[in-house]
């Protein structure tokens, strides 16, 4: 049930309420819910592994500027993307959700109708996939920053890695590539937000696979989901698996609204991309999302670790998604 947060966060008395509104919002009356033994309220949460399964752990900063643009971005989408980020990695590992740790630096001057709309989107997103904030951390700063912890948990050995690709596996993308590229390029041209933003949007409001990467466990060798661009990710389980790939070009499901660059180099996408023996049989659908065969795993070779192959043309096909700290030069 959401209730509007009514501190004002420049005042220590603004933060202790602030902190007592999530804390209420979080949901947690004491009582152990799942994994959390303990969430919000103490020095430290305390954690109970599920019987027969692994705790897994990832991490991701949302920057001001660098991530997201106050001028571009609603805060319900900062708050959103924040979370998703995360979820994505966990779905890519074919991991449950079961808590959220949220540390959110915020300049003394931003509105409370910000953080209300920042922690709107947060928790819609946090209740449809049922997993819970169990601490944080509250700090001022003149941008903001929010660090977003997840833990979730996946059937003992057999979490999806992205080193287990071997030569002959077909590889699979879910949904469609470059949808959150081409909305941010409309974004950029824009320059701010005029309309209120749908809640379908690929880039303010991406959706992880949560449900796909559970499915994909004993079916997928390997899986990373599609943060940093089709190009990028590919390579990175490439240099993981020890293996290349080759794509075809005219498989490739790219959204409507994308170019092929976008499709093949933007980034933000979450899908899941995995690979499988070609002998195992996927569906063409898991979870209401299409699934698509776009090319092959190959050997490494001396030569291209990736190639595009597009008819009979075989280009070399270069990692050229986002890079942190790439220089723009
Ligand atoms: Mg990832």
């Amino acid at each position: 049930m959401a209730r509007p947060f009514t501190a004002v966060f420049n005042t220590d008395a603004g933060e202790r309420s602030l902190v007592a509104a999530i804390r209420q919002r979080a949901g947690q009356g004491g009582r152990p819910r799942g994994t959390i033994r303990l969430g919000i309220g103490d020095d430290c949460a305390v954690l109970w592994p599920r019987r027969g399964h692994e705790l897994v752990v990832t991490t991701d900063l949302s920057l001001e500027t660098v991530h997201f643009r106050r001028d571009w971005h609603p805060a319900g989408s900062v708050g959103h993307r924040c979370l998703a980020r995360g979820l994505s990695d966990l779905a890519a590992m074919g991991a449950r959700p079961e808590a959220a740790f949220l540390s959110l630096a915020v300049p003394g001057r931003v509105p409370k109708a910000w953080l209300d709309e920042f922690f709107r989107g947060f928790f819609a997103l946090a209740d449809r996939w049922k997993v819970q904030l169990a601490g944080g951390d509250l700090g001022k700063f003149p941008r903001i920053v929010a660090d977003i912890v997840l833990l979730g948990s996946a059937p003992k050995g057999k979490a999806l890695l992205r080193s287990g690709a071997k030569p002959g596996d077909v590889i699979y993308v879910t949904g469609t590539l470059g949808g959150s590229a081409a909305a941010l390029q409309q974004l950029r041209s824009r320059r701010r937000v005029t309309s209120s933003p749908s809640a379908g949007d690929p880039h303010l409001y991406p959706e992880p696979r949560l449900t796909i990467g559970r499915k994909l466990v004993g079916l997928a060798t390997a899986c990373i989901d599609l943060s940093d661009g089709l190009s990028t990710d590919l390579g990175h389980l490439c240099e993981e698996s020890g293996v290349g790939a080759e794509i075809v070009q005219e498989a490739l499901p790219v959204d409507a609204r994308a170019s092929l660059d976008q499709a093949l180099h933007g980034g933000e996408d979450y899908e899941l991309l995995f690979c499988a023996p070609s002998r195992t049989a996927v569906p063409s659908e898991l979870a209401g999302v299409s699934v698509t065969a776009i090319g092959r795993v190959k050997k490494r070779t001396s030569g291209a670790q990736m190639e595009l192959l597009d008819g009979r043309r075989r280009k070399q096909l270069r990692a050229a998604g986002w890079e942190h700290f790439r220089s723009k030069g």
